[in-house]
């Protein structure tokens, strides 16, 4: 006889219960996904113990006829596709048919449904898979879920999991995404008889993205958006100044569906270059349509990961919709909201899909149930440090914000900017140099002086402002660079004394094997003996004096890169020349210097940030002023 069989049933929705169902989160995102595909307009989600005692689901979508009930609970089965080609135009979040099986045979579920057809609904109770009871229910349309007790029969699974606060984080995570994608859709998460989040689902993604993040966020945030043939590329994100030390902020959304892609958070991040600090990521939504035939969601279990089939020239449409808009926008941080946004820490919920499997066995080792009787306080509150890079957010047992949905419509309402009247003014002489013709970026800024050798101080009739002359001078100097280095021409010049470098082997050769690369920006090597270089010219628009340490650190910067190429050279090569011989702090100018620097700040294609993303200038409105000094209330 042979030994190879089929698995049971039983077994294998088992087995696809290890990859669909994760953990209480991933639960959730597969009902209320079902939820949405039903055609609900309002979904409740009511978790007991981070949805290890309880995850209900209740919605007022399409129902399930009576006779479709069991079927749902087959494995592969589905009402949302039907052939192949389906499969290729997948307009539903769902296609899969495993969602229902695999958590049934996990967990104890109960569930009543009935669809708009029909004046009697159904109950269906099923243990680890098994029906247990299957019965007519009342009528009430759409269909409320409940699955209880989760890996009650797995109990490998639940030592995976981690504390009940950060479960629950996750879950506020799914949610949160979910009604991100879902803006017309009224979504409410209650843990614990407590409401963490509520959505009004009157269609608005801003109002959304207040709910979440907080209306002082929502506030500071900007649209933007680009169209070509094969893409729609829209969205919101917070200004510069507001930034996240995680990458968990920035949420993607394809069709109607978040997902993950490095590619797409890597031309985000291409639209803000130079605009944020180190390590530091922004606050974003980024909605694209496109034709589902360009895109393959069946690539990962949960649809997280998909594949593009025009990746390259979707990037450069998304980092070329944001850079668009942030030229359009002046982006001066008023002094009274930097100093507040540093104190506001506590972030609603962060957005966190990448959980590292280290941290997760780490975690596993303590067990769950000691987990719940350890790291939840009476408040509900963990003691627990968060997981890296995410917040989560804080449940509190007393309300946390009633009326949170009806306050961020008030607020948002009234936030009308006031329209930059300066650009329209008439302009002085644009400078000699500036051969290409610019509108200013910021309005007349008057000299009043200079304090700490360090902060120039100006004026106009908006109010003050303070401006760190190192920056601006740094991000004055990257524009010339960064022309510059595009065009390295023939005027070159000859060092005094050739400069010889010397590299280990394996250096030797990597710069050798990029030497052409190194010449388009301007530095020339030439073979000298063993492993060792002679430089004997520069262009002549090297920082003055600084050459040799210019090309030394040009050639670390390359011996740095893991990708080079000759665009990411350029870039770093205008970046490091910028800081080569600015006005350092502590260096006290003439008036007529300072008149100088900001008339050609006024010009700069982008004078809010140096080239290494921190500020450049900030202002205090008068209104700030006379309310700091109770001339008004
Ligand atoms: P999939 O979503 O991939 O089709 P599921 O196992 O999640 O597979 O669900 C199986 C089927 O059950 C769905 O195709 C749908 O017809 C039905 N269904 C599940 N949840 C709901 C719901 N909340 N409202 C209406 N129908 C539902
Ligand atoms: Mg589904």
């Amino acid at each position: 006889m042979g030994k190879i069989h089929e698995l049971g049933d039983a077994l294998s929705n088992k087995i696809a219960a290890g990859e669909v169902v994760e953990r209480p989160a991933s639960v959730v995102k597969e009902l209320v996904e079902n939820a949405v595909d039903a055609g609900s307009t309002v979904i409740d989600i009511l978790v007991k113990e981070a949805g290890l005692e309880e995850i209900r689901i209740i919605d007022n979508g399409s129902g399930i006829e009576h006779e479709d009930v069991l079927t749902a609970f087959k494995r592969h089965a589905t009402s949302k596709i039907h052939n192949e080609d389906d499969l290729f135009r997948v307009r539903t979040l769902g296609f899969r048919g495993e969602a229902l099986p695999s958590i049934a045979s996990v967990s104890k579920v109960t569930l009543q449904t009935c669809s708009e057809i029909e004046t009697e609904g159904t109950e269906v109770v099923l243990e680890g898979g098994k029906v247990v009871s299957f019965e007519r229910a009342r009528a009430r349309k759409g269909t409320d879920l409940s699955v209880q007790e989760l890996f009650y029969n797995t109990p490998a699974r639940l030592k995976y999991m981690k504390t009940l606060h950060t479960e629950l984080g996750h879950i506020t995570d799914v949610v949160s995404r979910l009604a991100l994608c879902n803006p017309t859709i009224s979504f409410r998460l209650v843990h614990n008889d407590k409401k963490v989040l509520q959505t009004s689902g009157n269609g608005d993604p801003l109002q959304v993205l207040a709910s979440i993040y907080g209306v002082g966020i929502a506030k500071n945030m900007v649209q933007f958006q680009a169209s070509s043939l094969d893409f729609e590329v829209k969205g919101y994100m917070a200004k510069p100044e507001i930034t996240r030390a995680s990458r968990h902020y920035m949420t993607i959304i394809v069709n109607g569906r978040v997902i993950r892609n490095h590619a797409i958070q890597k031309a985000i991040l291409d639209g803000f270059h130079t605009f944020l600090p180190v390590g530091r990521f922004p606050i974003c939504l980024l909605d694209i349509k496109m034709d589902p035939i360009l895109v393959d969601v069946n690539v990962h279990p949960s649809k997280l990961e998909v594949r593009f089939s025009k990746e390259r020239e979707l990037m450069e449409q998304i980092t070329a919709a944001i850079r668009g808009q942030w030229r359009k926008e002046t982006l001066i941080p008023s002094a009274a909201s930097v100093m507040e946004k540093r104190e506001q820490k506590s972030v609603q919920t962060t957005i966190d899909l990448d959980i590292g499997m280290e941290e997760e066995k780490r975690n596993a080792k303590q067990g769950i149930y000691s987990a719940i009787h350890t790291s939840v306080d009476a408040g509900g509150r963990s003691k627990e440090e968060p997981g890296k890079g995410s917040i989560h957010p804080v449940v509190d047992e007393t309300d946390v914000q009633p009326d949170f949905v009806k306050e961020a419509e008030r607020t948002l309402d009234t936030s009308t900017e006031e329209p930059t009247k300066w650009r329209n003014e008439k302009e002085e002489e644009l400078p000699a140099s500036n051969l290409e013709v610019r509108s200013p970026r910021i309005p007349p800024l008057y000299y009043v002086g200079q304090a700490h050798g360090t902060y120039i101080i100006a004026q106009n009739d908006e109010g003050l402002y303070l401006i760190d002359q190192h920056a601006a001078q740094e991000r004055l100097k990257y524009e010339f660079y960064r022309v510059k280095v595009q065009e390295v021409a023939n005027d070159v010049q000859d060092l005094l004394i050739p400069l010889t470098l010397e590299y280990a082997p394996d250096d030797f050769i990597k710069i050798k094997e990029n030497q052409n690369k190194l010449e388009a920006v301007g530095v020339f090597l030439e073979e000298f003996g063993m492993n060792s270089f002679i430089v004997r010219s520069h262009p002549t628009w090297f920082p003055k004096g600084e050459e040799k340490e210019t090309i030394e650190e040009m050639i670390e910067q390359l011996l740095n890169m893991n990708k080079i190429s000759i665009e990411k050279i350029r870039e770093e090569a205008a970046i490091l020349m910028s800081c080569k011989g600015s006005i350092k702090a502590n260096r006290y100018l003439r008036q007529e210097e300072i008149e100088t620097l900001l008339h050609d700040l006024r010009y700069a294609s982008d004078p809010f940030t140096c080239p290494h993303g921190r500020p450049i200038i900030v202002k205090f409105t008068t209104y700030e002023l006379e309310k700091m000094f109770k001339r008004v209330m």
